[in-house]
Parts: structure tokens; sequence; C-alpha cells
């Protein structure tokens, strides 16, 4: 099938890809051209496992073009996927501008039927102000179709060729008959299609990535909880998750949620209620709750110092949101880093694949180093921000050595306390025990 996908971030470039290594010719549109030139070349410019491979693959085999020409890649494809960014604007509602301007500019240079499929995250009603907009320029058909998308960076290729779930919200027969042809080689194993209307769909994105937030928020104030009465949370998460109305997934307590999904969508979500006339209050906790997570952790670690970190060395293990991937919009680490700064500390930090993006986002305001026993040497203490797998089992012993003092705030549990406190380290978790919390 001829197919097209606008916007090759995140999603768009997972999307277009697996798309064409089902068998699809897929057109990838951009309007950053730096990015559409590495990708001509076979560079990923995000950080995703497995996916330069497949890129390279099907540059190869050419299922696959990256241009800026939008009119191009609307007459060469029948169906067109938005995977466009939708950023919060000043009231946390999702700006759509770059979907709507997309899909104006579709409707003009349309040449015959088309399918166009919002893969971004949108308030509900937006397919039919996408319809509405697209009517007034051209006099083809077309069928617009809510499809959210549900990959996860750092694991966006397999849980795109192997979803959950696909959500299509349509009541075109003609547009789903094709959706489904599309979605048939990722759901071989019986997973299901799940058809609904349009503004079903979008309202089940927000729906998801809000109940996951409130998960993460729900543990992180049980985590507080168990500091205060000296309870330790990982015990208590493996006693509740066992029950299967619960279930084990998305427990973990830490220094909470970040990236480009769960604030922004928890955040419209709210506006949406809001401005329906509706207060969603759990959902206003869960925002709460994030922030001031960030908040109580950087509190920890200037109680430790006595209230002051003026001049003392903190390494940052872990800069982006989440590990396997690069992406650290809102990023705990960012913030930490942020308060930690204005309170006179000297940053060292570490990131195994988030270095550059780091450097770009931070600047010379933090020393950079490319190994992470080297990043600890010399420091006050060590915090560990994202739980990326090598940081799960280093060198103890070896950190002591090259550590001033040996502190660790563990911001994700990946340590034992009493592993650490065997080792000679003062430590530091969330919701951990009364002494350490
Ligand atoms: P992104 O910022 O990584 O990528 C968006 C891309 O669109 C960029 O490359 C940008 O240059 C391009 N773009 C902007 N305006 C354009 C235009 N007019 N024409 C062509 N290209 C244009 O964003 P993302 O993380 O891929 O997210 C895209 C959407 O998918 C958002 O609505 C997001 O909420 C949703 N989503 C994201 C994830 C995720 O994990 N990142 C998961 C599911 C859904």
């Amino acid at each position: 099938m001829k197919l097209s996908v606008i916007g090759t971030g995140y999603v768009g470039l997972v999307v277009g890809t697996c798309l064409a290594e089902t068998g699809n010719d897929v057109i990838c549109v951009d309007v950053d051209e730096r990015k559409l030139e590495l990708l001509k070349k076979g560079i990923s410019p995000i950080y995703e496992p497995g996916l330069t491979d497949l890129l390279r693959k099907n540059l190869h085999e050419q299922r696959l073009q990256f241009t800026t020409d939008l009119p191009y890649a609307v007459k060469n494809s029948e169906v067109i996927f938005l995977a466009l960014p939708t950023p919060p604007a000043e009231d946390g509602s999702a700006d759509l501008q770059h979907v709507l301007d997309v899909a104006k500019n579709i409707g003009r240079v349309m040449d015959g039927y088309k399918v166009i499929v919002n893969k971004s995250t949108v308030p509900v009603g937006t397919a039919e102000r996408v319809r509405a907009l697209i009517a007034v320029e051209t006099t083809h058909e077309f069928d617009v179709v809510s499809n959210p998308e549900f990959l996860k960076e750092g694991a966006a290729v397999n849980d795109f060729m192997k979803p959950d779930r696909v959500v299509i919200g349509t009541r075109s027969p003609r547009a789903l008959a094709l959706m489904q042809d599309i979605s048939a080689p990722f759901i071989r194993t019986g997973n299901p299609v799940i058809l609904m209307d349009e503004r079903s769909a979008e309202v089940t994105k927000y729906a998801s990535n809000a109940f996951l937030a409130t998960k993460i928020s729900f543990m992180n104030e049980l985590a507080n909880v168990c500091e205060k009465v000296g309870a330790d949370i990982d015990s208590v998460r493996k006693g509740m998750g066992s029950d299967p109305r619960i279930g084990p997934q998305f427990l973990f307590a830490g220094i909470g949620y970040g990236g480009s999904c769960f604030p922004k969508d928890v955040r419209a979500l709210l506006n949406t209620s809001a401005s329906n006339g509706y207060s969603f209050k759990v959902l206003a906790s869960v925002d709460e709750v994030n922030k001031s997570q960030r908040e109580r952790f950087v509190e920890k670690i200037v109680t430790h110092f006595n209230g002051n970190v003026k001049g003392k060395t903190i390494t940052i293990w872990g800069l982006s949101f989440k590990p396997n991937t690069d992406d650290m919009r809102e990023a705990p680490a960012l913030t930490i880093i942020e308060r930690l700064l204005a309170a006179g500390a000297r940053i060292h930090a570490h990131d195994p694949v988030g270095m550059e993006e780091g450097k770009k986002r931070l600047g010379t305001t933090v020393t950079f180093f490319d190994n992470n026993y080297e990043a600890v040497t010399g420091a006050d203490a060590l915090v560990v921000a994202t739980e990326w797998n090598e940081f799960r089992r280093p060198d103890f012993d070896r950190m002591r050595t090259l550590m001033k003092t040996p502190v660790l705030f563990d911001g994700r549990n990946i340590y034992d306390p009493a592993r650490l406190a065997e080792k000679g380290f003062v430590y530091y978790g969330i919701g951990r025990n009364r002494a350490g919390s």
C-alpha cells in the first residue's frame, strides 16, 4: 500500500519505518531538513533500540523515502498518518497548530480519495475539526480516522510491531477496511483491534496515559507515607501487586514521571474536563504530586548537607526521562540539576546515550563524563535519576574509593539499602526505610 507519515519524530519515524518493514511504500515528511538529511543517510536522529537496522534495511530496499515535500507525499499515498507534535499551550491544553495547519495543506493538494489518520495525541473533537478544515479545501472524498499510538519510547519498535491492541476510531466502512488491512501484519497473534467512534478513540489515549500517571503518583505518595511510618515501599509494592485486580506493573515509586507524554497529557485531560465544566479532582492531584515528588527529593539531598550544597560536587547518573531513550523532555533529572545548581552545587553528569542531548540542554553549567566511574570521582554524593540497566550492578567498592564521601541518593530504588550500608554507603531511597529515607 502507498502510505505517508507526516512528522518524523519519536512516533512518526518508528511508525513510518515499521510500516515500510511490512512491505508498504512509505513517504515520511518533516519540516526539519537537518533531520531528513541524516535519515536519508540511514542515521537515526533519535536513540531507539532496533530502529537504525530497520531504517537502513528499508531505505536500501527502497520502501522508505524522506522529504519536506508534503504535496508529493499526499499525491503519492492513499493513507496519510499524522504524527505531529501537540505540545502543551500556556493553559495546559494541547496546541493543535501543527495538526490543523497540515490538515489544511493536505486538503489543498488532495487529488483523490484519501484517509487521514491521526496518530498524534489530540483532544476530543479534533477529528471533527480536521474533517471540517479539509472539507473547505477540497471536493474529493476523504475520511478522517483517529488511531492513537500507544508505543513506549525505549521499546517503540517492538511495541509498534507487536501492539497490545490497536484502537481505530472511525464510522467509515471504507476507511476501516484500509486500516484493518494496514494493521493486519501487526496483530497476527490475535491481539485485539478495538473499533469505536473517533471521540472515544481520542479519549482512550488520554485515559490510558492519565491512568498510568495516576498509578505512579499513587505509589509515590504511598512511598512518602512509608517513610513516615517506617515501612518499606518495595515490600508493600510486592504485597499489593500480587492481587490480580491490581497487577504488578507500573507500581515502582521514584522521583516521578517525565517525558513528552504523561505530563502534557495529564494537563490536557484536566483542561478538557475543566473546559467542559467538570473538575477532575484525582487528576489534578496526580499532576501536583508529580511536581512535588521531585522537590521532595531535592530537599532530601539538601537536608543531608545540612541545608547547604554550595560548592559540593553532586554526580547525576541518568539524564533521560527513562532508560533506553535519549529523550529529556520534562525529565526529572533536569529539574533536580536546575535546583542543585541554583543552590550552588557543582554537577557532574553521565548518561549512557543522552550526552549529546544533555549538552544541548545544559551547556557548560554541568561537567559531562563519558564514563560513569569518572563522573563520581571526587563527588560528595551520587544521585541516580534514571534506572538504566548499566547502573544496576556497579562496583561499589571502586566507587567508594573514588568518591569524596560515599553518599547515594537512589531516585529509582534500584539498589538494596542493606547491601549499600554493608559497602559503607550512606543510602537514601524513596520510601525504603525510616533510617535511610
Ligand atoms: P516529536 O516532537 O518527536 O516529533 C514531531 C515531528 O514533527 C518533528 O520531527 C517535527 O519536526 C515535525 N513537524 C512539526 N511540524 C511539522 C509540519 N508542519 N510538517 C511536517 N513535520 C512537522 O513528537 P513525538 O514524540 O513523535 O510525538 C508526536 C505525537 O505523538 C504527539 O501528539 C505525542 O503526544 C504523540 N505520542 C507520542 C509518544 C511518544 O512516546 N513520544 C507516544 C504516543 C503518542
